[in-house]
């Protein structure tokens, strides 16, 4: 139930995509008055009438809800958030070719804000910048501003944002830190006040770990490999420790989607500008760089019995192309460098995800309707993405479209048993020789 009372605050969020969406469809909820804005017309006259342009659990729900109950509006007018206590920016920061932080999207909105605000009000930036990036905000905003990192996952933002594990206040002046640690009472999570440059560092570093862990554990997948060792075993000792946890601990064809990439290069980027040497966390870029070349020579071997053997005129099926499951995200999808680097080699890719509709331009890989289209005459089918409906698909008839009955299961998501009761060669990441 919303939690109603004095208290409520008008919030404006700028920006409608996975995070602003998100916080202004579960603010709402949480019985606060809402006003969304962003520069896309045609997203906001979707949501004017529903319409969810992202899938996420809960967030149809949410959103026609909060307009029912008059706690949640769209616009595309930023002048619209003039009368607002807090305002959240959760505009886009991707990564330039270099590396660096593009902070265009975010300089527009300021630029756009500047003269709008109410000189009372307080900014929250949600969106990932770089250390002095709030600092800045406030200076040139003249108003209080508070960095608000956000930390949900892409599949259960919904969920996430009513039930974080933390939330990060990063303020000089306190009371700007209260206004905006308000919008969130009646969650049950620590609140962790600090300074804006250690609430900035700390979503860089949470991310960065997370891209190091999996690093971690798909070189420990190759090294069990040459040991006839199993990954999932290792990881499940691992994980049982409480000092390491068990996320993240499962080996995959590379990290990837709209964060891990461009968080991780922005953090090395701001350690080589102050002079620190943060090696470990290059080397967890290079290893992912050689992951996505270890699934290709993994194909390589499956499909022609050499790991340099040619891809050329071969047909793989590939099965999932989003980041991860549970999301229609293909931002720095690994899937996408894995197949992007198959077609280079001449193969030729057909590929199914439930997230992704047939009508969508992917390039070279052509998209299928259902799974038995990708497994149709492929030399393998390359299980890229762990979407758990891909374990219910009748293997044994997948087996018979097939040309050679060969899966390489980069997600090690299939029971390798059941697969080769289907009739498969089964090969996964990190496993023992069957
Ligand atoms: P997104 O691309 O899904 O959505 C951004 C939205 O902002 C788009 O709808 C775009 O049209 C709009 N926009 C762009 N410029 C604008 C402007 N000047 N004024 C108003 N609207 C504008 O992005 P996202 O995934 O929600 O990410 C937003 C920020 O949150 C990024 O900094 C990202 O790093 C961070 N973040 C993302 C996630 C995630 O899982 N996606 C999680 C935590 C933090």
């Amino acid at each position: 139930r919303p939690v109603e009372g004095a208290a409520n605050s008008h919030v404006g969020v700028v920006g409608a995509g996975y995070v602003g969406l998100t916080s202004a469809a579960c603010l709402a909820r949480l019985g606060h008055t809402v006003t969304c804005v962003d520069v896309d017309t045609a997203k906001v006259a979707a949501l004017r009438e529903a319409r969810v342009p992202i899938a996420e659990p809960q967030l149809p729900r949410l959103v026609s809800e909060g307009i029912s109950a008059s706690r949640l509006r769209f616009t595309s007018e930023l002048a619209s958030l003039a009368r607002c206590d807090v305002v959240l920016l959760c505009v886009p920061t991707p990564a330039r070719s270099d590396g660096t932080v593009d902070l265009a999207a975010f300089d527009a909105a300021l630029q756009a804000l500047r003269h709008t605000l109410d000189p009372r009000a307080v900014v929250a930036v949600k969106s990932t910048v770089p250390v002095g990036t709030t600092a800045r905000t406030e200076e040139l905003l003249g108003v209080a501003s508070v960095s608000n990192p956000e930390f949900l996952r892409e599949g259960h933002a919904a969920w996430d944002f009513l039930h974080p594990d933390r939330i990060v206040l990063g303020a000089t002046r306190p009371e700007a830190a209260d206004r905006v640690g308000r919008l969130y009472r009646g969650l049950d999570a620590p609140v962790i006040r600090t300074d804006p440059a250690s609430a900035e560092l700390a979503k860089y570093a949470s991310n960065a770990f997370l891209a190091l862990k999996l690093s971690y554990v798909n070189v420990l997948a190759e090294l069990c490999e040459h040991h006839g060792a199993d990954i999932a075993h290792v990881a499940h000792a691992m994980g049982l420790d409480d000092r390491i946890g068990p996320a993240f601990l499962a080996p995959g064809p590379g990290w990837g989607g709209s964060c891990l990439p461009k968080d991780t290069s922005a953090l090395l980027h701001a350690a080589e500008r102050a002079g620190v040497d943060f090696a470990m966390l290059s080397d967890a870029v290079a290893a992912n760089f050689h992951q996505h070349e270890r699934v290709v020579r993994k194909v390589r071997l499956a499909v022609t019995g050499s790991a340099e053997g040619s891809l050329r005129g071969i047909r793989l099926g590939l099965l999932g192309l989003t980041f991860k499951a549970g999301t229609d995200d293909l931002r720095d999808s690994p899937a996408l460098a894995v197949a992007e680097r198959l077609a280079d080699e001449g193969a030729s890719l057909t590929g199914y995800d439930p997230g992704i509709r047939r009508s969508k331009d992917l390039g070279r890989i052509q998209l299928v309707d259902e799974p038995a289209l990708v497994a149709k005459d492929a030399a393998a089918v390359v299980v890229l993405t762990e979407w758990p409906q891909f374990r219910e698909l009748n293997w044994p008839q997948l087996a018979q479209l097939t040309d050679h009955a060969t899966v390489v299961d980069t997600r090690n998501l299939l029971d390798p048993d059941e697969l080769s009761e289907a009739g498969f060669a089964y090969h996964g990441l990190g496993k023992p020789r069957r």
